[in-house]
């Protein structure tokens, strides 16, 4: 009988690609796994379920308290409600963790990065209240919340704390959106003065942070911000270690976790077989520490820095020829 039980979501675009190469090396590596596939997204209303974030797909995730997810698409302006915000929404993942790390054999201008971003899920901008106030006028609600403020900043201070990180960075715009922004901040602070004073603790405005970020990242160490800010700087940061096919991420909650890549279901190259599987490895990687298989994980990781460290067998995005499936056979190779 398999030893863990997993909520497996394709997604759609790159998706069904990244995970099915993630599967393999997941399998080569000795993981004993029973996976419960179920979809999410447009997917979800082809496969004849009536809603794009099925109530099986939600109660699965409940159940099983641990899923893998592949990007679902979001369709830009009308159309239903983001699956991602909504699965985070409702599982209640209100820290997304995204490590972001400078890999031997993928050139960039930037070496040595070492930062883990961890952005605030469940609020702010992403609360998805607008409205209409008379034709041509449209407002959206930007909500902060002193029980969320309190919990992302509790969970990055114990997280620094638990991995020997040294500091803790706060991204904010408090002296445009004092009150929302204000309140993230003044919850850091406190969590910081009263529970975690032996972490270094700095507060810098978001657009500073961003310049601080390109002049030089590695003086950065944990960086904690609300959603929007979170999304963004994610971005901006896989930029700096080799782009969104090597940026892995978790959504944690009290009670069930989601891993899942940083990038989306990247449609230009959907299809075609060329997709960086990686960024999801890693956060199957991340999913395994997460389970207490730390040793497969760290096979996982040797064998993925074995084949970016020589070199030749590397996607598209990281310049080279290798297609998703060649890519997962080199890590398999090297587990081996
Ligand atoms: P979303 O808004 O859904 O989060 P995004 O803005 O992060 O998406 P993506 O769809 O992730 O955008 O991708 C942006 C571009 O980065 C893609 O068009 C693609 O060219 C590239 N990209 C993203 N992920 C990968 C990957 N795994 N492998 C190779 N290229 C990728």
């Amino acid at each position: 009988m398999p030893k863990h039980t997993i909520v497996l979501i394709p997604g759609d675009g790159i998706g069904p690609e990244v995970t099915a190469a993630t599967q393999k090396v997941l399998d080569a590596a000795g993981f004993s796994v029973e996976w419960v596939p179920l979809p999410a997204g447009a997917r979800a209303l082809e496969e004849g379920f009536d809603d794009v974030l099925p109530q099986r797909t939600i109660a699965a995730i409940k159940a099983h308290k641990v899923a893998l997810k592949g990007p679902v698409t979001t369709p830009v302006g009308k159309g239903f409600t983001s699956v991602n915000v909504q699965l985070r929404k409702k599982l209640n993942l209100y820290a997304a963790v995204r490590p972001v790390r400078s890999l031997a054999g993928v050139k960039t201008r930037y070496e040595n990065v070492e930062m883990v971003i961890i952005r605030e899920n469940t609020e702010g901008l992403y609360s998805g209240i607008e409205n209409e106030v008379v034709p041509g006028v449209v407002t959206s609600l930007k909500v902060a919340t002193e029980v969320a403020c309190t919990r992302i900043a509790r969970y990055a201070f114990r997280f620094a704390t638990k991995r020997h990180r040294k500091k803790i960075t706060v991204f904010h715009k408090a002296n445009i959106m004092k009150l929302t922004d204000g309140l993230f901040l003044s919850s850091a602070r406190r969590i910081h003065e009263d529970e975690y004073p032996n972490i270094e603790y700095e507060e810098v405005i978001i657009d500073a942070g961003c310049m601080k970020i390109i002049q030089d990242p590695t003086r950065l160490d944990v960086l904690l911000m609300e959603n929007l800010y979170g999304d963004l700087v994610s971005d901006l940061c896989a930029g700096l270690v080799g782009g969104l096919g090597v940026v892995p991420g978790s959504n944690i909650g009290e009670d069930a976790a989601v891993f899942e890549a940083v990038h989306g279901s990247a449609p230009d190259i959907a299809g075609k077989g060329i997709a960086n599987p990686l960024a999801l490895i890693m956060s199957a990687e991340m999913m395994l520490h997460h389970i207490g298989e730390h040793q497969i994980a760290e096979r996982i990781c040797k064998a993925y820095d074995a084949v970016l460290a020589e070199g030749k067998t590397l996607t598209k995005d990281l310049g080279g020829n290798a297609s998703t499936d060649q890519f997962a056979t080199a890590i398999i190779e090297k587990l081996a």
